[in-house]
């Protein structure tokens, strides 16, 4: 039963519709079912993965320099980054949400950005690395990936209770914007990404990883 040896439907020479997901004959021109064009591999999505990351790291730096929230306290404003949001909450003696912040809006990010430049660095170069760790990494950005949005739930949070008060008048600044994207374009990085061309590349390798 636990035979290792699979047969992919590309060897069968089937593949799935990018569309309604119906399997056709490799050689279809188009779906029988819907019409799309068909196509057994999605080459270009390495391409559009890197271009979503390197703009989600380049905004990775107004994310961090520019004030991520804006804070009106008696007519004073006060702006504080990322980082200095995190020096503000130890010092207030909140280290559990300075914790939250800081993995929300550090660590993630940062991991997440690394992890999916090892995983196309690895389908663009050919890296040695063994195609069942990659495919654990893969799974775990996906995962870590949506809890970064904690970060922006905790300013709005934070916005909200502050506004309660009368004295006090806090906003989202600009940073809160680029660091939305960072996120959202990450989050699309991994989900347009072909993971089968990782698949197809080691198994011409004979996985020897
Ligand atoms: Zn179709």
């Amino acid at each position: 039963m636990t035979d290792n040896v699979q047969t992919t439907g590309k060897q069968m020479g089937l593949c799935l519709c990018p569309v309604c997901k119906k399997t056709n004959p490799e050689d279809a021109q188009t779906c029988s079912r819907c019409g799309a064009h068909n196509q057994a591999r999605d080459y270009s999505s390495v391409q559009k993965s890197w271009a979503l990351l390197i703009t989600a790291a380049i905004l990775l730096i107004p994310a961090n320099v520019y004030p991520i929230t804006t804070l009106v306290n008696q007519g004073k404003v006060t702006h504080d980054t990322i980082f200095s949001g995190i020096k503000h909450l130890v010092h207030s003696d909140m280290l559990p949400i300075a914790i939250i912040v800081f993995t929300a809006s550090i660590l993630v990010p940062w991991l997440k950005i690394i992890g999916l430049a090892i995983y196309l660095s690895a389908i663009s170069f050919s890296l040695p690395v063994s195609k069942r760790r990659l495919m654990a990494g893969f799974h775990i950005i996906e995962w870590i990936g949506r809890w970064s949005m904690l970060d922006l739930f905790v300013i709005s949070l934070t916005v909200a209770l502050v506004n309660m008060g009368q004295l006090l008048d806090a906003k989202p600044a600009p940073a809160a914007t680029a660091f939305a994207l960072v996120i959202l374009l990450t989050q699309l990085a991994a989900k347009v990404l072909d993971t089968r061309l990782l698949w197809d590349r080691l198994d011409l390798e004979d996985d020897k990883y």
